[in-house]
């Protein structure tokens, strides 16, 4: 179609005026179109695990299928998932405080329950406050509910982690909610126990909102990171938000869940009844068995998190080679944070990088000013062993090619 007649038959609504591509999507897509061309990627950007959704889930699904789980479910998910993922906190946080299935929602995805968050609780003249980096659809999804999304930067001497001081400078009479997201996608880090306690008695105080995105909570290096929901004295304005993508290797199956007040649960079941209804009847199924089928997760969950932290290792270690590389030490999640300001000091150094990177050295990586910190590269780890230590290594090469 000629440009004038595409222009004159589209033009884009106030509601999405402002809105951009998912960046991180963006450099997997590139990177998969070079593959088909014939070159030889080794494909760093990926924000999924590389490992298959474990047998005993697949099977399930195969069985959900012929049991007849074809059919719309309710809304909000089928109880019996709710039910499991109420007794998951229960075992996890002893019962106290108990949440029910009716303060849970199940969606297409942890990006979805993000997104119905942020839209039935944000909207115009509301300012929210998102430690930076942050995964890049946080902003994208509080301007999409017509709020203002404020990055607070954080400490480069401390992982890039915002205290609650930081946090309530930023902070106006317009602000309403914090997103918060530990382990960190992109830089690795983890709230401490002591960190999380601050910034939520800080919300508390405020009357804030604090949606807490526990996506990555499984794969942690140091211990089990510590969850709001061990550290929140109530749940009245908390927003826990899960899903089984990361730490089950379930990214295609799509399903996520919020842990809300009621009321905000109702909301979002309303929001998602008129946009998607129910997440994918056979997906739920599959979580269900993911979640309840204990023994089988434990083993599954553990030898994939082992694995990461084997890479981890390796990774850190041959960082050694480039002491000029600063990075975020990574302690969850499967990111690896560099720093590569001196690659162009005076403009988008992260971007100069890896674009230097994937067409000279065939390696992708997701530029840093997708996080709205451009100094930066985001590497993954979620790739096989051996193209990880080959990409770090071209990763080195490449810095001190620019970097003499
Ligand atoms: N939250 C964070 C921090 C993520 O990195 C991602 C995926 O990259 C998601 C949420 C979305 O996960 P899901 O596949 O459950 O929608």
């Amino acid at each position: 179609m000629p440009e004038a007649i595409a222009a004159r038959t589209f033009a884009p609504s106030l509601n999405i005026a402002k809105l951009k591509e998912s960046a991180t999507l963006a450099v997997s897509a590139r990177a998969k179109a070079l593959r088909a061309a014939g070159r030889n990627i080794v494909d760093l950007g990926a924000g999924e695990p590389d490992f298959d959704t474990p047998v005993y889930i697949r099977r399930a699904a195969q069985r959900a299928i012929d049991a007849g789980a074809t059919r719309y479910t309710a809304t909000e998910g089928i109880l019996p998932l709710r039910q499991a993922i109420a007794d998951r906190v229960a075992l996890d946080y002893h019962g106290e405080d108990a949440v029910s299935p009716a303060d849970i929602i199940v969606s297409t995805g942890s990006k979805q329950s993000l997104f119905n968050t942020c839209f039935v609780l944000f909207g115009p003249d509301d300012e929210v406050l998102i430690p930076t980096p942050s995964w890049t659809s946080y902003y994208e999804m509080v301007t999409l509910a017509r709020a203002t999304a404020v990055p607070v930067m954080g400490d480069a001497g401390h992982g890039l982690k915002v205290s609650a001081a930081m946090l309530e400078a930023a902070a106006t009479a317009r602000t309403r909610g914090v997103m918060l997201n530990s382990p960190s996608n992109p830089t690795g880090a983890v709230y401490s126990r002591a960190e999380l306690e601050e910034i939520v008695a800080l919300c508390d105080e405020r009357g804030w909102w604090l949606i807490s995105d526990e996506i990555y909570r499984d794969i942690s290096y140091s211990g089990r990171a510590t969850s709001v929901l061990d550290v929140a004295q109530n749940r009245d304005r908390l927003v826990v938000v899960d899903g089984v993508a990361k730490a089950y290797a379930m990214t295609g199956w799509r399903i996520g869940w919020a842990i809300a007040p009621r009321a905000v649960t109702k909301a979002m079941s309303a929001l998602q009844s008129h946009t998607t209804s129910n997440a994918t009847s056979v997906s739920q199924h599959a979580a269900l068995a993911a979640l309840t089928d204990r023994a089988a997760a434990e083993e599954a969950v553990s030898t994939m998190v082992c694995e990461f932290q084997a890479r981890r290792d390796l990774l850190v270690a041959s960082m050694a080679r480039e002491p000029r590389l600063q990075y975020v030490y990574p302690d969850g999640a499967f990111y690896l944070y560099l720093n590569v300001a001196a690659v162009q000091p005076d403009g988008d150094a992260g971007a100069a990088f890896a674009t230097h990177l994937l067409e000279r050295h065939d390696v992708a990586v997701v530029p840093g000013a997708a996080f709205l910190t451009p100094d930066w590269i985001r590497l993954s780890y979620a790739a096989p062993r051996e193209s990880v230590m080959d990409g770090v290594g071209r990763v080195i090469t490449a810095f001190g090619e620019l970097v003499p």
